[in-house]
This record gives structure tokens, C-alpha cells and sequence, in this order.
């Protein structure tokens, strides 16, 4: 889908960061992981609880404004720097990371294509968790294929009023304000000029409808919203100008891209984590299985996979960050990422035996948790297209 046509470049300052800031703040995340998070994921988890007091202390750390620029209050982190907080914290619960990743991207949206007026009024307020939320692409009809969406904003006066039904959508529930894909112009061809990307807070004529039961990517809501003659002013169209929205949308997937790299980053290490250690305390015929070859070559295979992963992911974030074009950077990343944590959680089971099928274990959260990133940010059936697509495009005959 985004291969098809070139994202525009915007004026694009790169990020850095001091390298014992990183580090104070890694530690910070390490120590909130280890003190808040690991000791409440399980039951949140089986029981598909919010956690709400995870989301405020995720707030009062920051990280509703993780990637947005200093200036508007946020924490202006680099892409790499992001990317490891999203790997540490995945490496022990994936889906919380969801809260904030969908969110960010939403500001990215903005920050990267708003206006000033647009930028000032609503940074700040992302970037505290004031107003938190997501983004709004995928309808019934139309997933892979975002220029077949249905949802209409009709210009009346000086505002838009807008019919449609969005589905799937992370934070459907929890979350205040999406950026929302529509059509404005529905008879444009080809398809994605007639597209524009709205900030859509929740008000009269925007409801939620259903809440998707899931395999995994628990505690996070997923739900449908619906559009019905819902109103807003005319300034709420990102940029200013109607026709950008299909690349401010898909603009703004580099950035989710390399998050879902790093979300499959932390859950193929996380695997391998936890197989490496039952390994070594699990003993048949009289040894470790770790000792018996078939693990050792499971093993093997799970640390290279999970180290490619990472070095992927940060060749990816570091292209964001130096302001270069990068969708096929990250799309390997977060092709080989998600892949490599499917296999890695897939294979941790196995070497977990039966205990891995018991909810008293960690591991099997992994494997559910796992499959989703073949199928966020573009399916890897696309990924791999993207890639090809750009692959070819640099290296003309
Ligand atoms: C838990 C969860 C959370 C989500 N969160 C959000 C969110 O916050 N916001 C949002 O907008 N969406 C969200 N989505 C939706 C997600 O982005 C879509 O499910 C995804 O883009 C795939 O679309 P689809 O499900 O309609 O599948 P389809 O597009 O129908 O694809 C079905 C299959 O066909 C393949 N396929 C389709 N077209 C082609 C082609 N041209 N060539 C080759 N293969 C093709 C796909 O790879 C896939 O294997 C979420 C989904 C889930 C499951």
C-alpha cells in the first residue's frame, strides 16, 4: 500500500541524545518494569484488566510524549532511544506498550504534518497523556487496502461532518482523540488524493461500538468506532490542505514500523529469556536439557535471531532519526522482528514441554502476544512487497 507512492519530505530535524541520558532513563524504565509491571502482568493479562495505574505512572514517566519534540512539551527521544524502551518493556509485556505506541503515532501524524497552530494546540496535551488516544485507518472493507476506505467528511460551512465506521481500532475505548483517515473528495482517482487525515476527539456523533474479544494483546481495547453526522471544525484537517491523507497516514507508519520491530524485538528476547533459563533447570536423563543437543540447536537459533532483530530495528530508527527515507529499513525490521518472535516464542514453547500449555506459565502469553506483529503497521505479506518494491527502485538496471 505506502510503496505505491512517494511520502513528501517536510523539513525533518535529526534527533540525538546524551548517551548517560539514555542510560538514566533506561534505568528508569528497568527499574518501573521491574518494581510495577512484572508483578501485575499475569493477572491483567488472564483477566484482560486495563491497567490503569501502569497508564498514569507511564504518563508521569513521559512516555505519552516519548517521541514529540521538547518544544511541545514532549520528551523529544530519537527513534533508537524509543525503540529500546519499547524492546525492554516488551520483553516482559508486550501489549502495555500499545497504549502508548498507538498514541505517539497519532502525534506523529501531527507533528510532522500539522500545522503550527495545529502543533501548539494539541502537543502539549498528547504529550502529557492530558488527552490520550490512537489512530483510525482500518474500516470492515478495507485493512491492507486504505484507499478503499468508506468514511466521508463532507465540508459544510466551516466545518466537517463525517459518517463512517473505523474498526479494530487500539485505544478505541480508553483513548480520548484519533487521528482519523477519511475521504473527502470519494469520487478522486487515483484513489489516495481524495484522502485527509482529521484530529477526531470524541464528542456527539462519535461513538464506540464493539469491543473485539482477542487471542492475545490483552488489557489494551480494541473496538469499533462509528461516525454519525459527527462534526468538527474545519481546522481539525491535519495540514491544512484536504488530499494529504494517505501519506501523512502512511508517513507516520515508518515510525509505527520501527515500533512493532522493537515490540517483536523485546517478545523474541523475552522468549528466549525465559528458555534459556527453564533450560537450564528443567533436568531429563539425567541432565539439563540444555545439554541435549536439540535444544542447544534451538538455543542457537533463537540468540541469533533475536540479536538480528535488534541490529535491524536500530539500522531502521537510526535512518528515522538522520531524517532519511527509511520504509525499507523498517520494513525488514519489522518483517525479520515479528517473524523472529513468532518463531522464538513458538520455539521457547517446545522447549517449555507441556508446562508451556499451562496459564501458570509466562511463555504461552509470548506466543499469542507474538502473532499479532505479523499483521500491524502492514501484514509481512506487504512488508515483503514494500521491501521488493524499494530494493529494485534503488538499484535501477
Ligand atoms: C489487535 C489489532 C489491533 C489493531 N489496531 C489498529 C489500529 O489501532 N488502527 C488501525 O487503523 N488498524 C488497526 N488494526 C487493523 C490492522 O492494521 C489490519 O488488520 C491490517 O492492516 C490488515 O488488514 P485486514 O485485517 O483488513 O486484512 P486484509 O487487508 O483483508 O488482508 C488479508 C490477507 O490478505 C493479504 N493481502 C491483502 N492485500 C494483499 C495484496 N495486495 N497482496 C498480497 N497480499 C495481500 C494480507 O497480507 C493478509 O494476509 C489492528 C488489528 C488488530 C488485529
Amino acid at each position: 500500500m505506502a510503496s505505491a507512492v512517494e511520502i513528501p519530505t517536510e523539513e525533518f530535524v535529526p534527533r540525538t541524545i546524551d548517551p548517560e541520558d539514555e542510560r538514566a532513563f533506561m534505568d528508569a524504565i528497568e527499574k518501573w518494569v521491574e518494581g510495577e509491571v512484572k508483578p501485575v502482568v499475569m493477572e491483567h493479562d488472564h483477566g484482560d484488566i486495563w491497567p490503569e495505574k501502569l497508564v498514569d505512572q507511564m504518563a508521569e514517566m513521559g512516555l505519552f510524549g516519548a517521541t514529540i519534540g521538547q518544544e511541545y512539551g514532549g520528551l523529544g527521544l530519537p527513534a533508537t532511544t524509543y525503540a529500546k524502551i519499547v524492546t525492554y518493556i516488551s520483553s516482559y509485556w508486550m501489549a502495555i506498550t500499545g497504549i502508548f505506541n498507538s498514541h505517539l503515532i497519532m502525534a506523529a501524524a501531527v507533528e510532522r504534518f500539522g500545522t503550527e497552530d495545529q502543533k501548539q494546540k494539541w502537543l502539549p496535551k498528547f504529550a502529557t497523556g492530558e488527552i490520550r488516544g490512537g489512530l483510525a485507518l482500518t474500516e470492515p472493507n478495507a485493512g491492507t487496502d486504505l484507499q478503499a476506505i468508506r468514511t466521508v467528511a463532507k465540508r459544510d460551512g466551516d466545518d466537517y461532518v463525517i459518517n463512517g465506521t473505523k474498526t479494530w481500532i487500539s485505544n478505541g475505548i480508553k483513548g480520548e482523540c484519533f487521528a482519523l483517515l477519511v475521504k473527502t473528495d470519494p469520487a478522486a482517482e487515483p484513489r489516495y488524493k481524495g484522502m485527509s487525515l482529521m484530529i477526531a476527539p470524541k464528542g456527539e456523533g462519535f461513538t464506540v461500538g464493539k469491543k473485539f474479544e482477542k487471542l492475545g494483546y490483552k488489557s489494551i481495547d480494541s473496538a469499533e468506532l462509528i461516525f454519525d453526522n459527527y462534526r468538527i471544525p474545519a481546522d481539525h484537517l491535519i495540514g491544512g490542505v484536504e488530499g494529504k491523507g494517505f501519506f501523512q497516514a502512511t508517513g507516520g507508519l515508518e515510525l509505527g514500523r520501527i515500533n512493532v520491530a522493537a515490540r517483536g524485538v523485546g517478545l523474541a528476547q523475552g522468549s528466549l529469556r525465559l528458555a534459556t533459563e527453564y533450560a537450564q533447570l528443567r533436568e531429563t536423563m539425567g541432565k539439563p536439557i540444555s545439554d541435549h543437543q536439540a535444544i542447544q540447536l534451538k538455543l542457537g537459533e533463537m540468540v541469533t535471531r533475536a540479536r538480528a532483530s535488534e541490529l535491524l530495528t536500530m539500522d531502521a530508527a537510526k535512518a528515522y532519526d538522520r531524517g532519511e527515507r527509511c520504509d525499507m529499513e523498517a520494513g525488514m525490521a519489522k518483517y525479520f522482528a515479528s517473524e523472529s518472535a513468532v518463531r522464538n516464542s513458538e520455539e521457547a514453547m517446545r522447549i517449555h514441554g507441556g508446562y508451556a500449555y499451562s496459564k501458570e506459565y509466562e511463555i504461552e502469553r509470548y506466543y499469542r502476544d507474538a502473532l499479532l506483529m505479523c499483521i500491524g503497521e502492514g501484514t509481512n505479506e506487504m512488508q515483503r512487497m514494500i521491501i521488493s518494491k524499494q530494493w529494485v527502485k534503488r538499484n535501477p538496471a
